[in-house]
């Protein structure tokens, strides 16, 4: 499967899966100097790969496609830009993990799925959307974690390849509604420690296999 053929792939599963409602997130693969992303205000069902862009990550330049890239173009090649690893990233406004970022609130580790993702899901101070400080903040709060919060905006998860990513996003929605609950029958148990560093461990070897 192409590059651009997985990326429409991934997009359409981000809002058939409910993670982005009408135009919002955006999803993009890097490529060596270069990263696929997905168009500006496209809605989700007429995506196809014609409507992928390919950009350059140090000018933000378009290399291929007529459309306009998405508003997050800034944010996504300067991730890329200041974490060599990071190879794929999924930007979603899910509900729940963004009511975590509206409140500034972490996402605790309530459930040991957040091994996927770092210790805790943290949340990166406020920037205007589409600004180039949104990535500064995003990786400086990222370090090594795969997911995390952008105060008053969503999320984004990272990964090395596309389906990580993805697969990360979904934990962030899905780890924030149990954090969530939790609040709600007022018992929120987070894992020790220790209980965190087994299951970190346990994480570590479930992707390296
Ligand atoms: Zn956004």
């Amino acid at each position: 499967m192409s590059i651009q053929n997985e990326i429409v792939k991934i997009a359409k599963q981000c809002y058939e899966t409910g993670l982005v409602v009408g135009t919002a997130g955006n999803v993009s693969v890097r490529e060596g100097d270069m990263m696929y992303i997905t168009p500006s205000a496209l809605p989700y069902n007429e995506m196809t790969e014609e409507d992928v862009l390919k950009v350059d990550l140090t000018t933000g330049k378009v290399i291929e496609g007529n459309r306009k890239p998405s508003s997050e173009t800034p944010m996504h090649t300067n991730i890329y830009l200041q974490k060599e690893e990071i190879k794929a990233i999924v930007h979603t406004h899910s509900t729940y993990a963004t009511i975590f970022a509206c409140a500034h609130k972490a996402i605790p580790p309530v459930h040991y799925v957040i091994a996927d993702i770092g210790r805790e899901v943290s949340v990166a101070p406020y920037a205007r959307y589409g600004s180039e400080s949104l990535a500064g903040y995003a990786v400086e709060t990222l370090g090594d974690a795969n997911g995390v919060l952008l105060a008053n905006h969503g999320v984004v998860a990272v990964g090395d390849t596309l389906a990580d990513a993805y697969r990360r996003a979904e934990a962030i929605e899905e780890l924030a509604l149990l954090s969530y609950g939790s609040h709600v029958l007022n018992s929120v148990n987070p894992l020790t420690e220790e209980e965190l560093d087994e299951a970190l461990e346990g994480f570590k070897t479930y992707t390296s296999n």
